[in-house]
This record gives C-alpha cells, structure tokens and sequence, in this order.
C-alpha cells in the first residue's frame, strides 16, 4: 500500500540507502539496549534499526502510517509502536530503572525546536539523541560565542548536553525533497550540569531577553533586568553584546535574577 506523504506532518521520508547506512553506523546500536524513533514513518531506519536486536518503541502520529508499520513489522516481538503525538508523549515512562533511553528521529523540522526541549525536560532517563535537523538548526545548535549562529538554542541546548555535528544530508536523500539541506547531530545530555545555574527558567529568561535585541550590548538589553553595576560585579563587562557572553557567564547572570 503505497502511503502519499503529508505535507502537515513534516513528512520527508529517507531513501538514500548510503545515509541510511552512515546513520546506522554512527549510532552503534547494540543488542538490548533500549531505543525509542520518534516519527518512524514508513521504517527507513526502524527496520535497520530492529535487525540491530535492539528493543524499540516507535512514537508515530500518522494513524495511517501505524497502520502500515503494525503490519510491516509484526513479526519483530522487541518493538511496540505508540499512536501518539510525540510532543505529549511521555518519554520516561518507557524507560527502565537504571536503564536509560537511546533516542532516535528524522524530526518532522516544524516541531523540532520544541520537542527537544520536551526531550530534554526528561534528560536524566536519556542517553543520547541523535536527530536529523535543517542543518541551519544543527549549525546553530552546536554555534560557540562569538558566531553569527550564537543564541539562545546554542546556550540553551549545550547548557543541557554536549552536541556534536556528524554530517550533512543533501535534499535528494528524502522523497518529497525538503527545501534545505539537513544534518545529523549527536546529543549527550551531561551528567552533571556544565556551570551551576539555580533555575533554568531565569537562564532562560536572560539568554532570551539578551538575544531578542542581539545589536544591543548587555547593559541595554538586560536594562530592566540586572543593573549595569551587577553585571560589572561578575567580572563581565557590559559593553559586550550577548553573541560575545558564554554560557558560563549567562549562568552567573542568571542567578542575579529576582524570583517572578
Ligand atoms: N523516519 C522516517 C520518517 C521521517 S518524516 C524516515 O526517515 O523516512 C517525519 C515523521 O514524523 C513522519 O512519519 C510524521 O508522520 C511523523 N510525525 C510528525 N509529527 C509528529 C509528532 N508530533 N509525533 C510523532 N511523529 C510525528
């Protein structure tokens, strides 16, 4: 049964066999480790992924695409397919004490940005991820200070793991053919949190409100935030823009910050 990909659903299916193939070899799947693919689709690395011997569950929206995989894989007794939206989905109710998480997805681009911070609100079950992303997002997940691709998805996502690009994927490797060129990144969520930080949601709120007027230097942008004095007291000076401040020192600043 032939499936017509949906637009509205972020469908891109793989068929390039070599990518498929340099996925697989990167990941080093082994035998019963526990893995979860977000958005199998059709199986283009599902099945790959099963004959690796591993225990999958797959979180997959399209019901008609459930279809098709229930049938298309019901002799593999290690895989359990989930109907669900994988931005409700409960992640850590898969995994196993003391057993984490390896995750893998061709992200549907539209949700990505959210559901891997959904992910990563759950980064003590997980693992690793590795996601094929619009590598403008890769680009900019994995930017360092001082690079026009620096910002808040850079401090936010490398405060939360070390991220690493592996390669990029032409357009022609998908059927439909995405506009961009994509690329697959690694995720390692830390064990222990790279620089100490009170609240995530006051990092948040500093990194985003440093970025919203990025041209801005410190002083001004974070003007109703922390005065120009505190921001001195931490030994960083406010005349930097926020492309120059690394994540350590957005840490300090965020402890700076008032209770809502
Ligand atoms: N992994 C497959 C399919 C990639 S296309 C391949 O590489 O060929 C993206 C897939 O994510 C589609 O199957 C789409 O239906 C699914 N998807 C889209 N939004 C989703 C969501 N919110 N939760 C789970 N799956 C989703």
């Amino acid at each position: 049964m032939a499936h017509t990909p949906r637009k509205r659903f972020g469908q891109n299916f793989l068929h390039d066999h070599n990518i498929i193939y340099n996925i697989i070899s990167s990941i080093q799947a082994m035998p019963d480790q526990h893995w979860v693919e977000i958005g199998p689709g059709q199986g283009a690395l599902t099945e790959p992924l099963l004959n690796e011997k591993v225990r999958l569950d797959v979180v997959e929206l399209d019901r008609d695409l459930v279809v098709l995989l229930r049938e298309k894989f019901k002799h593999y007794p290690k895989l359990q397919i989930h109907s669900a939206d994988a931005l409700k989905f409960d992640f850590s109710a898969l995994a196993d004490e003391g057993k984490k998480l390896r995750i893998i997805g061709n992200l549907p681009y539209n949700i990505s940005t959210p559901l891997m911070f959904h992910l990563l609100d759950n980064a003590y079950c997980i693992e690793d991820m590795h996601f094929m992303l619009q590598k403008e997002v890769v680009d900019r997940i994995c930017a360092s200070p001082g690079s026009k691709k620096y910002g808040r998805l850079s401090v936010m996502m490398q405060y939360y793991c070390l991220a690493e690009l592996l390669f990029y994927v032409p357009p022609e490797s998908f059927d439909p053919m995405p506009q961009v060129t994509s690329a697959i990144v690694r995720l390692v969520p830390h064990q222990q949190p790279p620089v100490a930080v009170n609240d995530i949601s006051k990092l948040n709120r500093v990194v985003t409100q440093a970025f919203s007027q990025r041209r801005k230097t410190l002083r001004n942008s974070l003007k109703k935030l922390i005065d120009e004095e505190e921001i001195v007291a931490l030994g960083i000076d406010p005349t930097l823009r926020a492309e120059s401040i690394t994540l350590a020192e957005f840490a300090r600043l965020s402890n700076l910050l008032q209770d809502l």
